[in-house]
């Protein structure tokens, strides 16, 4: 495959929109037209750094998401695996040189017991996470995928498992596939590949190109649902967002539909990290680029992790994110049964900075106006490019996403959360249900709901 990123047409894309402020307004009017931004009008977004100009940018993006996605926020949790890993990513608490680290794979036993602990909580969407080791192989993700779809407690019940783990050949993919997972997510890091080889001194993942299409191979073996994503901190953060574009328009051009999602971790500290700290990003600069990246591809779902603090969450998330995670625990096991109050280092990957329960974050988001989901209807029901149909069809939001928002919610409300958290989340699915237009779909949510206060689950559009 030929490279689809170049640095120098990025850096001349960075460096030829510097004086093209005046173009910012009709950049932003395009994307709030439903149009996807080329990488040179995403430059320009990038190049507009007075602070009334970034405000446009933020209220563009506060508009886009509102006028577009409406006030969803999709719910998950990753599940560490194992953290067996044979390269040397200095970034990371897992790489093979940290002598600190302490090396686990759970057993079947275990798997079970985790993800019993986190229906318990009323998670219904897993990341799966592993490490990079021969002991991670497409037919061991498989079984542990398989694992943990079996694993039914009361009501609860993980309805969707979506994968972060090493690059595979195409077979491997189709594998995993088999297998029923969601989303394929890898991030590629960096989009620099000086920089990538400054990081990442051993193992496979040293391979810059084959990480880079990895998701090709994935696409070719089917999986036509794939999540990219870049850690921000290794290079400029300029480039790193049209890396990101430049990768999304790849897979338009190649495969007619764009990654489902983007993510954009910001480097945490780690058990013995090793980190140049020029690219670090201020929580302006990361503010700015989530705005830029909704108004960039306004079609893919943007996911903001439990890297980020309760407070930078709760303000980034205004600006275009579809998905976080709630009650993360990173430490593996440490779902079912507290093994440490305090972080560990030496047992995580890196630390994570909002470790607040789902239910707390339920009750946030209900606080904040917002309507918590855990819908996984459109991949049930074969309806891929989800967020393209959200964008792109008309009505599609009011007459799937909201009524699968609100039963989720309400399955949530009568299974899992406290009396109070229930009280606030009925009034919240009232008003969302007001907001519904259509005596018919209303009336069959309604029906649907009383359904659910009577015990039936799982019941979608
Ligand atoms: N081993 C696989 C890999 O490298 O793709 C699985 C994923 S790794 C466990 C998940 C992601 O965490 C990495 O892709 C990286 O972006 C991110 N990560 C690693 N170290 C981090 C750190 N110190 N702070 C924040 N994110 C980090
Ligand atoms: Fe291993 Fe992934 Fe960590 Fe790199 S980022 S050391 S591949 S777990």
């Amino acid at each position: 495959m030929e490279p689809f990123i170049d640095p120098v047409e990025i850096w001349d894309l960075i460096n030829n929109t510097r004086s093209y402020q005046g173009r910012v307004r009709e950049v932003i009017a395009k994307s709030l037209s439903k149009q996807r931004l080329t990488l040179e009008e995403t430059a320009v977004l990038i190049n507009a750094d007075s602070p009334d100009l970034i405000e446009e940018i933020k209220d563009g993006a506060r508009e886009l998401k509102k006028r577009v996605y409406g006030n969803r926020i999709v719910l998950f949790a990753p599940l560490y695996v194992g953290n067996k890993c044979t390269n040397n990513c200095t970034y990371c608490g897992f790489r093979t040189s940290n002598k600190f680290a302490v090396r686990q794979t759970l057993s079947d036993n275990q798997l079970v017991k985790e993800v019993e602990a986190l229906e318990d909580n009323g998670q219904k969407r897993l990341i799966l996470v592993y490490g990079e080791h021969p002991a991670y192989n497409a037919e061991y993700i498989a079984h542990t995928v398989r694992t943990v779809y079996s694993v039914k407690k009361g009501n609860g019940e993980i309805r969707r498992v979506n994968i972060n783990a090493a690059p595979l050949d195409i077979d491997g993919f189709r594998i995993v596939k088999d297998a029923g997972i969601g989303t394929y997510q890898i991030f590629q890091e960096t989009y620099h590949k000086e920089t990538y080889q400054k990081y990442h001194l051993g193992g496979k993942k040293m391979d810059f190109d084959y990480r880079l299409t990895a998701l090709d191979r994935a696409q070719e073996a089917g999986i036509d649902d794939v999540g990219i994503g870049a850690l921000f901190g290794l290079y400029d953060w300029r480039f790193e967002v049209l890396g990101l574009v430049r990768h999304t328009n790849h897979f338009e051009a190649c495969y007619r539909v764009g990654p489902h999602t983007i993510s954009f971790p910001r480097i945490q500290d780690a058990s013995a990290v090793n980190i140049d700290p020029r690219y670090m990003v201020s929580h302006e600069e990361f503010i700015r680029l989530v705005a830029i990246l909704r108004l960039a591809v306004p079609y893919t779902g943007m996911i903001l992790t439990a890297r980020e603090n309760a407070m930078v969450r709760r303000e980034v998330m205004k600006f275009g994110v579809s998905q976080i995670d709630g009650g993360t625990k990173l430490e593996m096991g440490s779902y079912s049964e507290s093994i440490n109050e305090d972080q560990d280092l030496n047992r995580e990957q890196f630390k994570i900075n909002d470790s607040r329960s789902l239910n707390e974050i339920i009750d946030e988001l209900l606080d904040d106006g917002y309507l918590p989901s855990f819908c996984t209807a459109c991949y049930r029901k074969g309806r891929t490019g989800e967020h393209f149909m959200e964008f792109s069809v008309p009505g599609f939001i009011k007459r799937f996403c909201s009524p699968n928002a609100i039963l989720t919610l309400a399955e949530y409300l009568e299974d899992y959360a406290p009396p109070s958290t229930a009280e606030k989340g009925w009034k919240v699915i009232e008003d969302n249900i007001r907001q519904l237009d259509g005596e018919k779909l209303t009336g069959q949510i309604r029906e649907r709901l009383a359904l659910i206060r009577e015990g039936k689950r799982d019941l979608y559009f």
